[in-house]
């Protein structure tokens, strides 16, 4: 039998839960941090909430004996990353990431690379008035001090507070499409857009309609993985990979 952790809340680990379902000898329970009102959930066994830090993660991984862990969560959630490196290393079992690709920037595209949202939200003054925030709903307070800027945030829950002065919330979940895109940029005279460098097909419509419209897109860097730990980006080869882990006998 092989144990395996699946850290989720996105597509990818979604797709891997379905992957493993049903194949022999494998049980496996898929992590959510719960912070989502209403998230969609895998298939098979599902577990919500943190586990209490890295100290926390390892007890859950020997109480549940864990063979193995996936770590499929969001690029951005560095500290659940870092906390399931910690975690697999004291506990001595393998980690994978599984971690979608980054976004690329095409001929037409006129990004600005940013290496933290503090950085975006000091470049955005320069770029223009009325910009299209897409960075998350805890995000916000980050952009709050740009009084002179009109913001259209949107996010899938309602954001936290501090919201910008000059801010008008919508509250929707992807996927997009370009025409979509292209129509509430339009309405709202949008001139800038800012995302995180998330990766993925769900989300890329706003790039696409960006690029359409001539629009700069200030594009937040992702975080390093941790050192050493092995990295796929797709399902199909997280898949592969963890054919090749022993299970425990009995
Ligand atoms: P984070 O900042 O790295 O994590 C903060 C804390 O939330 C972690 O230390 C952990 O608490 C708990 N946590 C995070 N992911 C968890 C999981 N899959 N299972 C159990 N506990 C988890 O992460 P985040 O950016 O808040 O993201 C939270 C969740 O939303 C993740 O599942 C992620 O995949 C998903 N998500 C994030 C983004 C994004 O832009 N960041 C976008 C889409 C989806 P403990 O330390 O107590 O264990």
């Amino acid at each position: 039998m092989l144990n395996i952790l699946v850290l989720g809340g996105t597509d990818e680990a979604r797709r891997l839960a379905a992957g493993l379902a049903g194949r022999a000898g494998t049980h496996v329970v898929s992590s959510l941090a719960g912070r989502v009102r209403d998230p969609r959930l895998p298939v098979g066994e599902v577990r919500e909430g943190g586990f209490g830090g890295p100290a926390g993660l390892e007890a859950w991984i020997r109480e549940h004996r864990v063979d193995v862990v996936v770590d499929a969560t969001h690029p951005f959630a560095a500290r659940m990353t870092a906390s399931a490196a910690e975690a697999t290393g004291r506990a001595g079992v393998p980690l994978l990431i599984l971690r979608r690709p980054g976004w690329q920037e095409g001929p037409g595209d006129d990004w600005r690379w940013t290496p933290s949202l503090e950085a975006a939200a000091g470049l955005l003054p320069g770029l223009g008035e009325r910009v299209f925030l897409t960075t998350g709903r805890r995000s916000l307070p980050v952009f709050a001090g740009l009084d002179g800027l009109w913001f259209l945030a949107r996010s899938v829950d309602p954001p936290e507070p501090p919201l910008p002065r000059h801010a008008e919330v919508l509250l929707s979940r992807g996927p997009f499409t370009v025409e979509g895109e292209l129509a509430l940029m339009r309405d709202h005279r949008i001139d800038v857009v800012v995302t995180k460098d998330s990766g993925g097909r769900m989300t890329t419509a706003k790039l696409f309609a960006a690029r359409e419209l001539g629009l700069p897109v200030v594009v937040v860097r992702r975080p390093a993985t941790p050192a050493g730990v092995p990295a796929v980006e797709t399902v199909e080869a997280a898949l592969a990979w963890l054919e090749s882990v022993p299970g425990r006998a009995g």
